[in-house]
């Protein structure tokens, strides 16, 4: 122990231990959400507000759950839904434990924003897609299948069963929450298919105002995400290209990235996760119109507080904060992406 190698050794090796017993700690196994969605549904066992379905299981055997909340006073037919799909890669954590939070939240809150919602959008979570690949922290299932190169084939258990799952609930819209490996030095972004991948001009219409809400919401939050309209003829094996393109669903991807700045770290992604999430649900809920307003008051401000001193403010100004350029005039201020990088 005295020569100095060997304690630098000992010391890194006790450095490496604690850190990933941290995080380990952190994030929620498979058992655990397991354990916290029976605690909501038995809480919640009068209300009648939260369903927990098993839809399936994992390679390994483990239950991949199906969360569905809503207000059961209200007519589901006359109810908007919108469906969540999260952790199709094991090692893309924060998406898991953003819609945890989320899912406590709407099945346990009074407050009337939450009522208002739930009274005309129904949210349908799967929160962990791949329980295998979660609670082994590997991008895979157990099988090693990419179950997000697995739409067209529906070779996994876990993507038929989730597939199967879409399939009946037909939501308004999907979203499909990632994350970005900590070697991959892209940003945040926002995704979706455009027409040259074959999405119809009203699901790419109605695609491009969630992207310019979620886009917007988040600024007011300060965080920012660039805003990507995929174009080309790979084949449709992702989720966010699958379910517009074979399906004609309005389908999102959301990825934050994982490593880098403080800015990255989890309760950060998790926010992220939980706003674009809401945007999209407030959207649904009818309150375009609210959310638009929200936007251009947090531009206004912000351009008054960037000003003060100087000149005033015209009307019509354009935002001091970073909008990422609109690629072409058509595009809604969203970037083109004609290769596939994923
Ligand atoms: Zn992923």
């Amino acid at each position: 122990m005295k020569h100095p190698v060997i304690r630098i050794a000992v010391l890194l090796s006790i450095l490496v231990l604690f850190s990933a017993n941290v995080s380990a700690a952190t994030l929620t196994s498979h058992k655990k959400m397991m354990a916290q969605l029976a605690l909501l549904s038995k809480k919640d066992a009068n209300a009648g507000r939260v369903s927990v379905v098993n839809i399936g299981t994992s390679v390994k055997g483990r239950d991949i759950p199906l969360v569905i909340i809503t207000d059961p006073a209200v007519p589901e037919e006359s109810k908007k839904r919108l469906f969540i799909i999260c952790r199709q890669h094991g090692d893309e954590p924060a998406t898991t434990e953003a819609m945890l939070r989320l899912i406590s939240r709407l099945a346990v809150l009074e407050d009337q924003d939450v009522a208002d919602i739930l009274s005309k959008v129904s949210f349908y979570f799967v929160p962990m897609v791949n329980p295998d690949g979660a609670d082994a922290f590997r991008r895979k299932n157990a099988n090693g299948a990419d179950l997000n190169r697995d739409w067209i084939n529906l070779s996994q258990p876990e993507t038929r069963c989730v597939w199967a799952a879409i399939d009946a609930a037909a939501p308004d819209v999907l979203l499909d929450m990632h994350e970005l490996s900590p070697g991959n030095r892209t940003g945040d972004f926002i995704e979706s298919a455009g027409a040259l991948c074959g999405a119809t001009d009203g699901v790419v219409k109605e695609t491009t105002i969630l992207q310019n809400l979620v886009v917007g919401m988040l600024h007011t939050h300060d965080m920012a995400v660039r805003s990507v309209r995929i174009n080309d003829r790979a084949p449709a094996r992702l989720a966010h290209r699958y379910f517009p393109i074979r399906e004609g669903l309005k389908t999102l991807l959301l990825e934050t990235r994982q490593a880098g700045a403080r800015k990255y770290q989890l309760a950060y992604r998790m926010e992220l996760h939980v706003i674009g999430a809401m945007t999209v649900a407030k959207y649904l809920a009818g309150q375009q119109g609210e959310l638009e307003a929200r936007i251009a008051d947090y531009y206004a401000r912000k351009y008054n507080v960037a000003s003060r001193g100087k000149k005033p403010a015209k009307k019509n100004q354009q935002p001091p904060v970073k909008v990422e350029p609109a690629a072409d005039k058509s595009s809604g201020g969203i970037e083109i992406k004609i290769e596939q990088q994923q």
